[in-house]
């Protein structure tokens, strides 16, 4: 798949001189509109993350529509439905839309990942589901803001980074950066090397995630390893984490039960209004033959 990042400020919508590209106001996805396209391709090379393609049969540019029509009967994309390491998570967050243009053009390419985070507002904030009714979004919507596992990846723990933020579109897909594989020592207090040690370097890991800012990386990073850290103790028994940089220990346990024992419907939080219960969307599988080919998704 060639994932869009459906992002706050789209650069290929900016590109279209037709006005084909649009992002929907009910849920945000960027959209090509067949019918309104004139086959210019502007948008091909406007997108920095080469997500759009010129369709050369039908004259058109096509990509990746976020699966709308599986999203507006509460299921989740394909691509996450099907993933067989069952490592894409999907959720609602709500955002002030006023402030996009101005976080957009933060002068600091390295302060752009803070001030999109910035712009992600608390659901369970009052005066922002006051705000959200008043703009009339339904209550189911408003619940799955407080369930989405992006939310708390993103907010809540800041473990999860947008894709070269330094790009300026904002983007909506978010990336838990990577641990290294584990090739330390183990010595009497130290099991896990800090941030810094990780075979692949955080300056790299930095480029892509964080404009360059290594500081921000190795503090994602280290949470991450902070949880891995607090769970191993827990097993063993070898008493609190000295190190660890900010999360609470209710945190960690909160995420390492959405990172390891995730069950679908707490990775897949879609709100709809027709919303198709998970017994509908088996019977609807198993009418269709249709198998899920790890068993993940029974
Ligand atoms: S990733 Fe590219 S195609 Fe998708 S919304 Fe952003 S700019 Fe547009
Ligand atoms: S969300 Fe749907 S359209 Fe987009 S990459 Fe995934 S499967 Fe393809």
């Amino acid at each position: 798949p060639r994932l869009c990042n459906h992002c706050l400020n789209p650069a290929c919508v900016a590109a279209c001189p037709s006005g084909a590209i649009y992002k929907r106001d009910e849920d945000g996805v960027v959209l090509v509109s067949q019918d309104v396209c004139r086959g210019w391709r502007h948008c091909v090379p406007s997108c920095p993350y080469k997500k759009i393609f010129y369709n050369w049969e039908t004259n058109k540019a096509e990509k990746c529509v976020f699966c709308y029509p599986r999203l507006e009967n509460g299921l989740p994309q394909i691509c996450a439905e099907t993933c067989v390491g069952r490592m894409r998570y999907v959720g609602v967050v709500f955002y002030d839309m006023d402030k996009v243009e101005e976080m957009a053009a933060t002068k600091n390419e390295q302060d752009i990942y803070e001030n999109t985070v910035e712009l992600i507002l608390d659901p369970h904030d009052p005066e922002v589901i006051k705000a959200a009714r008043a703009e009339g979004i339904s209550e189911a919507w408003i619940k799955a803001a407080q369930k989405s596992p992006v939310y708390k990846l993103v907010k809540e723990w800041g473990v999860a980074l947008p894709l070269h933020p330094e790009y300026r579109t904002l983007p909506m897909v978010w990336y838990v950066p990577p641990l290294s594989p584990i090739l330390q020592r183990v010595t009497s207090d130290v099991y896990l090397p800090d941030a810094h040690e990780m075979r692949v370097p955080v300056q790299y890991l930095a480029s892509l995630f964080t404009a360059g800012n290594t500081e921000i990386l190795a503090r994602t990073l280290q949470r991450v390893l902070d949880m891995r850290e607090y769970m191993r103790r827990r097993e063993t028994g070898d008493g609190p984490i000295e190190h660890k940089v900010d999360l609470t220990e209710d945190q960690m346990y909160a995420m390492y039960k959405l990172l390891a024992l995730s069950k679908y419907n707490d990775r897949f939080v879609i709100p709809s209004d027709v919303k198709v219960s998970r017994e509908g969307r088996l019977e609807m599988q198993q009418n269709r033959g249709f198998a899920c080919p790890t068993g993940g998704c029974q």
